[in-house]
């Protein structure tokens, strides 16, 4: 099996071209009608599947999900990659954004793509396209932490935006809404990563991710009346959550056939990119990949990096200053398994039960909540 989610719906990249269409008063493939200011929340880590399950804990997130508010986000389901793509509109293989954390092969390094930034990995110019913010068609305003302020990852992303900080997510909504009501065709973009924090930290189906949930939808249950009229309130997420086990822990450095001839280790647990030794020869290349598919194939999408770039995992199409920072080999976990170098994991990266990064439906289909509805 191929994975693909082409043909399940909309995209998350279509998202903000849809916004900005609809400041514009123009037709958009999501058929967003036309609106004075649109509020884009993105609550990390909230996948369609998920949300339903708990449903009962968020009437009003739930209330408006229906099998045509779910869309699909990219690979890696990872906040990185599916944030840059959100906010450019363009896939990974274009933004350059191409996992969590990648080889910047100048420096012979693997480098976070939430936290690593500086250096020779400068936000202005590796998140190589220009945000929906910097295209000078909308006033842009993002809210979200006080923390991430002045980021590296803020400056890839966000860009063109005026942003502005607010620590509780009550206080967030309020935020949004103001810069809303203040200007028509203003896109607000609204981050909220607390699910996500509380999913990595005890998993989606812990108690304390349904509080998360719960603090959410009652922010949101709250704003609503003070939307503003003719403005318009979307939310959406980055990817969904698997939740593994430490049980479930497959650690890739007991199996020296698996490693022999890696130089790095990047990506995530549930998307692996490996990256050879530069010197290996050709036939040893092929070996370890043919390797990687013996022993993981049954349980996870295995590809060489030529494989999934024809796949079309990182977008129709891969700009060559782009591809040497996918890995030479993908290892993407199909069931609940997630992948560990424990002679570099970190006891807080072993001990993460909410995971995502791969290709199933739970990290890949996200809800596009419409409001009003
Ligand atoms: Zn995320």
């Amino acid at each position: 099996m191929v994975p693909t989610t082409s043909g399940a719906g909309p995209h998350l990249g279509a998202v903000l071209p849809g916004c900005v269409a609809a400041l514009l008063g123009r037709k958009n493939p999501l058929g967003l009608p036309a609106a004075r200011s649109v509020i884009v929340v993105v609550v990390d880590g909230l996948g369609a599947s998920a949300l339903k399950s708990r449903r009962g804990h968020a009437r009003t997130l739930a209330g408006a999900l229906t099998s045509s508010s779910v869309i699909t986000t990219g690979v890696p389901t990872t906040t990185a990659a599916a944030l840059t793509t959100l906010m450019t509109g363009e896939d990974p293989g274009q933004h350059g954004v191409v996992g969590y954390a990648v080889l910047d092969e100048a420096g012979d390094r693997v480098v976070n793509q939430l936290n690593g930034w500086g250096g020779s990995v400068d936000p202005l110019v590796w998140q190589r396209r220009p945000t929906i913010f910097e295209s000078g068609t909308v006033r842009g305003v993002a809210v979200g932490a006080k923390k991430y302020r002045s980021s590296g990852f803020t400056a890839a992303t966000l860009r063109g935006g005026d942003y502005r900080p607010a620590d509780e997510i009550g206080e967030r909504f309020d935020v949004a809404l103001e810069a809303a009501r203040e200007a028509p065709g203003t896109l607000v973009y609204l981050y909220i990563p607390e699910a996500d924090q509380a999913a990595h930290a005890e998993g989606w189906q812990s108690d304390r991710w349904t509080a998360a949930l719960e603090e959410i939808d009652g922010a949101l249950t709250a704003a609503l009346p003070r939307l503003g009229k003719g403005n318009a309130l979307l939310v959406t997420a980055d990817h969904g959550i698997v939740d593994v086990p430490g049980s479930r822990h497959v650690l890739i450095d007991e199996r020296r056939e698996l490693v022999d001839g890696v130089r790095h280790v990047g990506g995530e647990p549930r998307m692996l990119h490996l990256y050879f030794e530069p010197d290996l020869p050709d036939v040893e290349r092929a070996a370890l990949l043919d390797r990687w598919r013996a022993a993981e194939g049954e349980r996870a999408w295995v590809r060489g990096r030529d494989e999934a770039i024809a796949e079309g995992w990182f977008g129709a199409a891969v700009d060559a200053e782009v591809a040497p920072r996918i890995g030479d080999i993908l290892v993407a976990a199909r069931g609940s398994v997630a992948y560990y170098d424990s002679r570099t994991a970190t006891v807080g990266a072993r001990a993460m039960i909410g995971q995502h990064g791969s290709w199933t439906p739970e990290e890949t289909r996200v809800p596009l909540l419409r409001f009003p509805a």
